[in-house]
């Protein structure tokens, strides 16, 4: 235990991954003070991943998909202030300010604020029926109520991102008719390359989803209820419930006015510090040093909320840690289980490994010149295993041998020495 943290108060805004796992790490690694963890959603704090996959098929109380248990924050001391809003921080005077003008003087202050979905301005989308992001336990609730509230169970989802795609299958599964529009030429046409968006948009059309892409939303008409989704081609679609998954925006509007430096997210180093002394941000609102990559970066996955939590409490604890993780993330979709490390932005070179399987499974290497930048992982634990050891160690993998299904896919037989 660090007894001179005993008359300390950690404040966290925001109780999600980042949040939550950040309280919990900080009681771990010896803090005695007051830990408070506040947050606007007034539910026990739960695993967002599940909400457009398993929990959005399943009739399962939110309390299944509990970050951690009711009792577990009473045993490590960790006060839950839930349905709570930070309005204001003060940093010069220490302390926090709720919606309500009560507020909470703090020694430390962890801001893990997270993301809001993008709302994009859409002719008639404000009063469109049925209509809903997919952030919250809430919207989830919402989103399942219309659906089997309504006779014909037509979806359309604004978005073919990860979120779109795999509410688009989760609902597919509750028996919905699903329309996916995508503005851009193809799907998850940011975040990854042709040959996926090629493999995901089969993979929908395969189990009856329709995704269609340069289909760019220009309003939505209501009457009596019911929606036409009408594109800028003049096509349209009718929708008795619609999800938006376009995006998001930080929750980073009380960091900057309260002085943090803040720019597509708030400011740390790799010690999750901001500018100002012992003021952290952490996940997904955290504009971040990524040493690997040399460059500054913002992530929306949860393995980075956790780790960046992780580094925050080591260094409340007076242990000096820096953030040096290579980015990782999973998708699921159908029986296809995504998982995705590194950062493939910058590529020039793709390299495609696929395997005798009877389910789809292969991988996708992506590399600037010899320097692997990141693997895309199709039912394929082990290409994601090795591409995470490989870019981490900077190996340099010899590509042709990597497309060869004749040679072993282990390090020894692909790395150049
Ligand atoms: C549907 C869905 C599926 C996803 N699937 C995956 C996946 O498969 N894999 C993966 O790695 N990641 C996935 N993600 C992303 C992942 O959930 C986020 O990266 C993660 O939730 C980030 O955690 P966070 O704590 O930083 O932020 P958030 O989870 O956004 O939490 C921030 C919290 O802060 C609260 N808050 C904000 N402002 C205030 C305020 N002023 N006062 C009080 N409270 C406030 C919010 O209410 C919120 O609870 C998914 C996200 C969604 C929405």
């Amino acid at each position: 235990m660090l007894e001179h943290t005993q008359n300390q108060t950690c404040v966290v805004i925001g109780a999600s991954h980042a949040g939550v796992n950040f309280a919990f790490s900080l009681r771990k690694q010896g803090y005695a003070g007051n830990i408070t963890l506040i947050d606007i959603d007034p539910t026990l704090p739960y695993h967002r991943p599940p909400l457009s996959k398993a929990y959005l098929t399943s009739d399962n109380d939110i309390a299944s998909n509990a970050l951690k248990a009711a009792d577990s924050y009473i045993k490590e001391n960790i006060k839950l202030m839930l349905g709570t809003k930070v309005a204001k921080i003060d940093a010069e005077h220490k302390h926090v300010i709720m919606a309500d003008g009560t507020n909470i003087q703090f020694d430390q202050l962890v801001i893990a604020t997270g993301a809001r979905p993008f709302i994009p301005p859409i002719e008639g989308l404000t009063t469109a029926s049925n209509l809903y992001p997919l952030r919250t336990a809430a919207d989830v609730t919402k989103i399942k109520t219309a659906l089997k509230q309504s006779e014909h169970k037509r979806v359309v989802i604004i978005g073919g991102g990860y979120i779109g795609l795999e509410t688009a299958a989760s609902m597919q599964k509750l028996g919905a008719q699903v329309t996916v529009l995508e503005r851009e030429e193809r799907i998850l046409a940011r975040v990854t390359a042709p040959e996926m968006s090629s493999f995901f948009q089969q993979l929908h059309a395969d189990n009856g989803v329709n995704v269609l892409t340069s289909k760019n939303v220009a309003s939505i008409q209501t009457n009596n209820g019911h929606n036409q989704v009408i594109c800028a081609d003049g096509e349209q679609f009718d929708a008795d419930v619609i999800v938006v998954g376009v995006g998001i925006r930080v929750n980073s509007e009380i960091a900057a006015d309260a002085g943090l430096t803040e720019d597509n997210g708030i400011h740390v180093n790799e010690s999750a510090q901001t500018n100002v002394k012992n003021i952290y941000a952490i996940g997904d609102c955290a504009y971040h040093y990524n040493p690997h990559f040399a460059r500054f970066i913002r992530l929306e996955s949860v393995q980075n909320a956790l780790d960046q939590g992780k580094v925050a409490a080591a260094n409340i604890c007076g242990k000096d840690t820096q953030y040096d993780t290579i980015p990782w993330f999973w998708s699921d979709q159908y029986d296809i289980k995504l998982q995705m490390v590194g950062l493939s932005q910058g590529y020039n070179k793709i390299v495609k490994r696929t395997e005798p399987s009877d389910n789809h499974k292969f991988s996708v290497w992506y590399f600037k010149d010899d320097e692997l930048l990141a693997v895309d992982a199709v039912n394929n634990a082990k290409a994601y295993v090795l591409g995470t050891k490989f870019i981490k160690n900077r190996s340099k993998v010899d590509k042709q041998k990597l497309a060869d299904l004749t040679v072993d896919f282990k390090a020894d037989t692909l790395v150049i020495n």
